[in-house]
């Protein structure tokens, strides 16, 4: 059925990049199969799931959204990817995203844009955003993406959808494409707070292939998004709520609070004051870290390899040349200079420093609180190509979702209204490191 579906609805959408048909059928017997055995089922048994396509699975093309990768198909499957089989889900495809996750739009992806779901002449928000857009037109029950300053958060409020930001080491990263290391992180997108709780449970956990996964002990997240929110302490930070921010949002920002409030929650006004840092920051490590990363698409180990060059730096040259998109491009420029001598301590060490600054800003607010509510974006989604031609408006849509990822704690989005037009708002929710439980239950209480 979902096959079907994404026949019919996704051309117009452009969510799927591949498919994985014969995975997906032989693991949907396998499921069909056991449940007549009476044989017990996972807690993802026969559940159609899509997957960001920087994210390696066996036997299917992955591309990060990039020309440079074409033809690549990696052997094996991402730790996340293999967990969620193993849980019982059917793997249907593989979700278009910004090229190497670069993004807020998904307009960066080499094979063209996504559209929303909600309003098709308007973004998805990115990077994840084949991810979100096909959870919302119900192409696949939930799909995975991936957040390295937003890129789970806001593409799920622009198209109503939950999306889940995990602690920095919660979940492996073993089979996910590089972007930017201090910061990149896998998650769920889902319909609702409970099956995004359902999602962690399977995926979360420690990795031995992925060494910046924590041994930190895993929670039954689904009981914890069940307990009530009475009592719990609601932080609300005054920089969150500047000058920007659309008043359509903030009412129904406002309107979360006022349930939280009737709930039993109390509401308490918290400073993270170097809040107007964060983005600047941010495209520092994020960049610098990304032209790392991206040094090893050389035409030589995977994907495109340009034809007619003579030389080996002639064809290192060309198949980059060839291979990376405009916004890639610019962020290696970016990376490369604020890495090299004589100015790494001016921009990247500085950046470093102002991390942890940004960091206890955080660790102090949770030490008056439990959690902190905020709004995921300045705006609701905006029209395909209206920021295109100005990559400082794009950078700007991430000015609320950076923080956290700087900071590697956990936050997610859930749907709090809409607006007049009848587009999707999302209501961020930011947890202590390791805290995804409190979160997903304040979630569940504005859901
Ligand atoms: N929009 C941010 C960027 O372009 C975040 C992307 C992401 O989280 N992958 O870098």
């Amino acid at each position: 059925e979902h096959y079907e579906r994404i026949a019919t609805v996704d051309p117009a959408i452009n969510s799927y990049l591949a498919l994985s048909r014969e995975r997906a059928m032989a693991q949907a017997e396998r499921v069909d199969a056991a449940a007549k055995a009476g044989t017990a089922l996972g807690p993802l048994a026969g559940v159609p799931i899509g997957i960001k396509d920087v994210l390696t699975m066996r036997g299917a093309p992955a591309t990060a959204g990039s020309l440079i990768l074409k033809g690549y198909h990696p052997p094996y499957d991402a730790t996340c990817v293999a967990k969620l089989e193993a849980a019982g889900a059917v793997l249907l495809g593989k979700l278009n995203c910004d090229e190497f996750a670069m993004g807020s739009s998904n307009e960066n992806s080499a094979y063209g844009p996504v559209h929303n779901p909600r309003a098709l002449d308007r973004v998805p928000g990115g990077s994840s955003g084949g991810s979100a857009a096909a959870v919302a037109a119900g192409l696949c029950v939930a799909s995975l993406g991936t957040d390295t300053g937003g890129s789970i958060r806001q593409p799920a409020a622009f198209c109503g959808v939950v999306g889940v930001l995990p602690t920095y080491g919660r979940v492996s990263r073993y089979g996910l494409i590089a972007f930017a290391s201090s910061l990149d992180r896998v998650g769920p997108f889902t319909r609702s707070v409970a099956d995004a709780a359902t999602m962690l449970d399977v995926l979360a956990g420690p990795d031995p292939l992925d060494a910046t996964s924590s041994p930190q002990p895993v929670a039954n997240y689904t009981a914890e998004a069940a307990k009530p929110v009475a009592g719990l302490r609601i932080g609300v930070p005054e920089e969150y709520f500047g000058e920007g921010l659309d008043p359509e949002i903030r009412a129904a920002i406002e309107k979360s609070l006022d349930d939280l409030r009737a709930a039993g929650c109390s509401i308490h006004k918290v400073s993270l004051p170097h809040t107007r840092y964060a983005v600047p920051t941010y495209y520092v490590i994020a960049t610098a870290e990304a032209s790392s990363n991206l040094s090893r698409f050389d035409g030589v180990r995977y994907g495109l390899r340009a034809e007619d060059a003579n030389t080996l730096a002639a064809m290192f040259r060309k198949s980059r040349d060839e291979g990376f998109g405009a916004e890639v491009k610019r962020r290696i420029l970016l990376g490369t200079y604020a890495l090299s001598a004589g100015y790494y301590d001016a921009y990247y060490r500085k950046a470093q420093q102002v991390r942890t600054l940004l960091t206890r800003d955080f660790l102090s607010a949770f030490t008056q609180v439990d959690a902190i509510v905020c709004p995921v974006t300045p705006t609701p989604a905006f029209k395909l190509g209206e920021k295109t031609d100005d990559p400082i408006q794009m950078y700007l849509e991430d000015i609320y979702s950076v923080a956290a990822s700087l900071a590697g704690i956990c936050g997610m989005s859930v749907p709090c209204g809409t607006t007049q037009a009848g587009l999707p708002i999302g209501v961020q929710i930011l947890g202590r490191h390791f805290d995804e439980g409190t979160m997903l239950r304040v979630g569940a209480a504005v859901e």
